[in-house]
């Protein structure tokens, strides 16, 4: 077995060193876990609801140690590292509550000796490959659901969140899922690969655009329920009577909080002319006041990125922004010093031949473009590959609504920005994938519905 070596990206130091899965291994676990799918669907639903809650008992015990582990192994400063695991136990209760309903059967129809009923069964083995970025809440929306719902899952943690996964898959054995119904998978993209080639009943995929395409080319043939959540280049509408200082402030941490690496950052902006300059004034300021620093600090906002490489993504879209004429208003360099870090970034002037208004940044790197009114904004808003969030700034609700209404994406957003409910379903449009978590949807989705006709003799 290979050893997978995990790095601080605050510093560059070796943290750990765990062993790795490979094809053999994967596909052991996967037969094991096939093995004991049916015993886990057999358990009555309040057992296997007591387990996660157990689990949830477990996450509020150990919420300090878990919050230090992901900020040393992902970079995220430790005040949101916490916030994601709070924000995590909300969305169990929210499982929690809803689950019992959403398997409970239904008869719809029952006349003349005739009855229709429909029953939820889980899809069985599901196979579970997640992003580094959110690792607790993308990798929850997926295993919670997946296993209240009697599902057996392969979890492959990011290979840059692989701690944190472990932690996951120690915190539901000791809370009473059994090591063959909850299954780590640990490694990089050929861990991934081989997981791909294992029999499955479903493929639920958070990462970007480019492996997940792979991942459908792969599996399409073999007809596996497939979902994937990806990418975004998420736009807002800052209208000319909205509160320049409210949506500067609420934008600018849209677009920064996570060092930008959430899936709905704010990734462009567009301002009516008629506020534009008191908002760049109003949103730089912002900027310039994010703590930069270590992660372990209290008071840090901003940390490092995550993986190198995308260091040199920002530093192209810098480039490129630049050389076609888009004015620097702040940061735009590499920062020297171990780890990887990039100043956080703003520039206006911006238009859609730039790299920068049209892939993903995925980091604190941001394009503010001038709007002369709601069209335009519309359909620079539209004009993208991408489809996961939008949003408008106005106190006008009827003008927010309808421009809301005609924005291509999974989640549209009035006077807020970078928001996920689990009340509500998380989907993207376009390339941003053909995911569905969270909402009672995001329970559903682990189920497949049985149609009984029944009919008395
Ligand atoms: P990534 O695509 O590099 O990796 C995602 C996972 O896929 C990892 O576990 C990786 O090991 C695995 N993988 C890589 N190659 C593979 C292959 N060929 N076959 C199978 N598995 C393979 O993505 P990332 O860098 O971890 O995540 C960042 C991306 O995720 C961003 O684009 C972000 O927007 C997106 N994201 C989307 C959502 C959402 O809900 N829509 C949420 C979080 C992140």
């Amino acid at each position: 077995m290979s050893r997978l070596k995990i790095h601080n990206p605050a510093n560059g130091a070796l943290i750990a060193e765990v062993p790795a899965d490979d094809a053999a291994s994967v596909s052991a676990k996967a037969q094991q876990a096939r093995a004991a799918q049916r015993s886990w669907a057999r358990m009555p639903y309040a057992d296997r609801r007591a387990c996660i809650e157990r689990f949830r008992a477990g996450l509020v015990a150990e919420l300090e140690p878990l919050a230090a582990t992901l900020t040393s192994e992902v970079g995220k400063p430790i005040r949101q590292a916490r916030n994601e695991i709070n924000g995590l136990l909300g969305r169990i209760d929210f499982f929690l509550a809803k689950t019992d309903a959403v398997l409970a059967p239904e008869t719809v129809f029952d006349e003349g000796g005739t009855t229709e009923r429909i029953t939820h069964d889980p899809l069985g083995v599901v196979a579970n490959i997640s992003a580094w970025n959110y690792p607790w809440f993308v990798g929850g929306n997926v295993f919670v659901p997946a296993l209240l719902t009697g599902n057996v899952v392969l979890y492959k943690p990011s290979e840059f969140a692989t701690l944190t996964g472990l932690a996951v898959a120690r915190l539901l054995h000791a809370a009473g899922v059994p090591q063959d119904v909850f299954v780590p998978v640990i490694g990089a993209g050929e861990v991934g690969r081989a997981l791909l080639e294992q029999e499955l009943d479903g493929l639920f995929f958070t990462g970007s655009h480019a492996t997940g395409a792979k991942i459908a080319a792969a599996l399409g043939p073999r007809l596996v329920k497939l979902q994937l959540e990806l990418g975004g280049k998420d736009p807002v509408y800052v209208c000319e009577d909205a509160n320049v200082a409210n949506a500067a402030a609420a934008l600018a941490d849209g677009a920064m909080y996570n060092t930008g690496q959430s899936c709905c950052s704010v990734e462009r902006i567009y301002v009516h002319e008629r506020i534009h300059d008191a908002f760049v004034e109003a949103f730089v300021a912002e900027v310039r006041g994010f703590k930069l620093g270590d992660p372990m600090d209290e008071t840090t906002y901003i940390g490092p990125l995550t993986r190198a490489p995308q260091l040199d993504v920002l530093a192209e879209q810098v480039r490129d922004a630049t050389a076609r004429g888009a004015t620097l208003r702040v940061g735009g360099h590499r920062i020297d010093r171990a780890g990887h870090w990039f100043e956080p970034t703003v520039f206006t002037g911006v238009d859609h031949t730039m790299l920068l208004m049209r892939e993903e940044s995925f980091g604190p790197v941001i394009g503010i473009q001038k709007v002369g009114g709601d069209a335009q904004a519309l359909a620079l808003m539209n004009d993208t590959r991408y489809g996961l969030t939008a949003g408008v700034y106005t106190p006008d609700e009827q003008r927010a609504r309808t421009l809301l209404a005609q924005v291509n994406a999974g989640s549209v957003y009035w006077n807020c920005c970078d928001r996920v409910s689990p009340r509500l379903p998380w989907s993207g449009h376009g390339d941003s994938g053909i995911g569905l978590t969270l909402s009672t949807y995001g329970i559903q989705t682990f189920t497949r519905p049985r149609a009984w006709h029944l009919r008395r003799a």
